[in-house]
């Protein structure tokens, strides 16, 4: 018999053994698929003091060595692009071919993050603006914060580490990582690009083990100068209660919305719509949930929306074809299920849909009242609500009666609809003549409301981990 790939902990640049090991199965066959450390308080106390002593060889790494690490690390993931868009299908039971679309973005983040660390910079401040500091020469530095915790969910696991890790090294820190329980392997795949390409010793540490006791430990810890965390809002929540007075970035949840507009021709839209309810099973923060469709065009929407949503070819996540397999886990399988029972309890109607095992297949919900869970809570499944709206106003409104804002979208030929919406939708993104789906990964990103505080997108997020430094010289003594 084989024996499983057995993942320590990488600490200090090396992997070194844990006390305990978990089994790691694959979400899609049930099948075990490694072997995973399981840290202790000690371990993680062990991971902070590396990246402590770490700190100082990493805030002195020039830029052009920063930005050199990160451009290589991109290089290498892009010459090993296959074998690492297999393990996500694997730990993530992603389709194959939308596991091949992350890597392919998680490339782009690191050139990103390497450009960024060559042109991170402060800025000259104009002292005489004020008439108390005439002939001073003043400008701001940005400095390293310091040690970074950094905290990832299992939707995206090569992406999203890429947001913590690329910004954070662009402005010389070093990291304390803990990626989901469910996608280490993606993790420690990385970490020995990172090592390949001459990421000193100490800068990059991962912890696994359960949220509650690796999370909670860099959190407290007062070492730790930044706490990053993608995932969900009841999470993001404890650690905001934990934190004190510690940076925290939290990038969490959403039940996007989308209105279409009267006049809009819908043949274009169609497949766009489809694949932002069902990519990836729904299990994307930016999902579109909710579909609010002028009532001029809603029975036509529905038809045609329902038509090619029953396309989408099922079957298992390394097979080509497949666009939708099983969901992350069997606990949230039964969630979404007793989800969907509610709002048929309350009226609604599944116009197609069912569940299978793991896999629940794309769902579309109408006549649901707006408090049923499948419309007001993140589904985090493929399961999509459309209702028809009388007008714009009543779309915007729609839209906005939610605990999240992170992104939404308006498809319209009406201009002043298009502008209207960008400015009364509360949300951290606006796409006009889209879906909320749309991400490329410069871009600011990140939610209002229950959906998170701080920006993501690697200018934004290089910032957020340094600390703005004036310098002022005086020239008058
Ligand atoms: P999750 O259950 O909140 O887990 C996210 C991470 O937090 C995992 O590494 C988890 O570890 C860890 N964690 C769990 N309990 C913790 C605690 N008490 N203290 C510190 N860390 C803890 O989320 P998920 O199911 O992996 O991901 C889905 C959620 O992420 C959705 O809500 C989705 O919208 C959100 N998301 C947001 C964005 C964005 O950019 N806004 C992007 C992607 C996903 P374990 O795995 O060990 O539990």
């Amino acid at each position: 018999m084989l024996s499983l790939p057995r993942k320590d902990l990488y600490l200090n640049g090396c992997y070194t053994k844990a006390n305990s090991y978990k089994t790691l199965y694959s979400p899609h066959t049930g099948e075990p698929i490694g072997e995973i450390a399981m840290a202790t308080k000690e371990d993680i106390k062990r991971a902070i003091s590396y990246a402590v002593q770490a700190k100082d060889t990493m805030a002195n790494l020039p830029a052009y060595r920063r930005g050199e690490i990160l451009q290589k690390v991109s290089y290498l993931l892009a010459e090993r692009k296959e074998e690492a868009a297999k393990i996500i299908s694997l730990e993530a039971a992603k389709p194959i071919t939308a596991a091949r679309s992350e890597i392919a973005r998680t490339i782009e983040t690191y050139q990103f993050a390497a450009d960024e660390a060559r042109r991170l910079r402060g800025e000259t401040i104009p002292m005489d603006a004020s008439a108390m500091g005439g002939n001073r020469v003043a400008y701001t530095l940005r400095k390293p914060v310091g040690i970074v915790g950094a905290i990832t969910p299992f939707n995206f696991p090569f992406n999203l580490v890429a947001h913590k890790l690329g910004p954070a090294f662009a402005a010389g820190n070093p990291v304390i990582l803990k990626p989901s329980s469910q996608t280490p392997l993606s993790a420690f795949f990385i970490a020995d690009l990172f090592r390949e390409a001459g990421l000193p010793s100490g800068g990059l540490q991962i912890v696994t083990g359960p949220g509650s006791v690796v999370g909670d430990e860099m959190v407290l810890d007062p070492r730790v100068k930044v706490i990053t965390f993608t995932g969900s809002p009841e999470v993001g929540k404890q650690i905001r209660n934990k934190a004190g007075l510690k940076r925290v970035i939290l990038e969490l949840g959403s039940n996007s919305g989308l209105y279409i507009d009267e006049g809009v021709e819908l043949g274009p839209i169609l497949k766009r719509t489809v694949t932002g309810a069902f990519s990836f099973m729904g299990q994307v923060c930016i999902s579109l949930q909710r579909i609010y469709v002028h009532r001029s065009l809603y029975h036509d929407f529905l038809k045609e929306f329902v038509k090619e949503t029953q396309t989408l070819t099922i079957g298992d996540p390394l097979d080509e074809k497949t666009e939708i397999t099983s969901l992350i886990s069997h606990k949230d399988v039964e969630r979404i299920g007793a989800w969907i029972q509610e709002a048929i309890d309350a009226g609604a109607r599944v116009l197609t849909g069912g569940i299978e095992g793991n896999i629940v297949e794309p769902t579309v919900i109408v006549d649901a009242p707006p408090k049923v869970k499948v419309c007001c809570q993140e589904t985090f499944a493929p399961v999509v609500v459309i209702a028809p709206v009388d007008s714009f106003a009543e779309a915007m409104e729609a839209i906005n009666d939610s605990n999240y804002g992170l992104q939404a979208g308006i498809y319209t030929n009406n201009m002043e609809h298009a502008f209207l919406a960008a400015e009364k939708l509360d949300v951290g993104g606006v796409m006009i003549n889209d879906f909320p789906t749309f991400r490329v990964d410069q871009m600011p990103y990140g939610g209002v409301k229950d959906s998170g505080m701080g920006r993501e997108g690697i200018q934004y997020a290089t910032e957020e981990m340094t600390e703005l430094k004036l310098v002022c010289f005086n020239r008058n003594s």
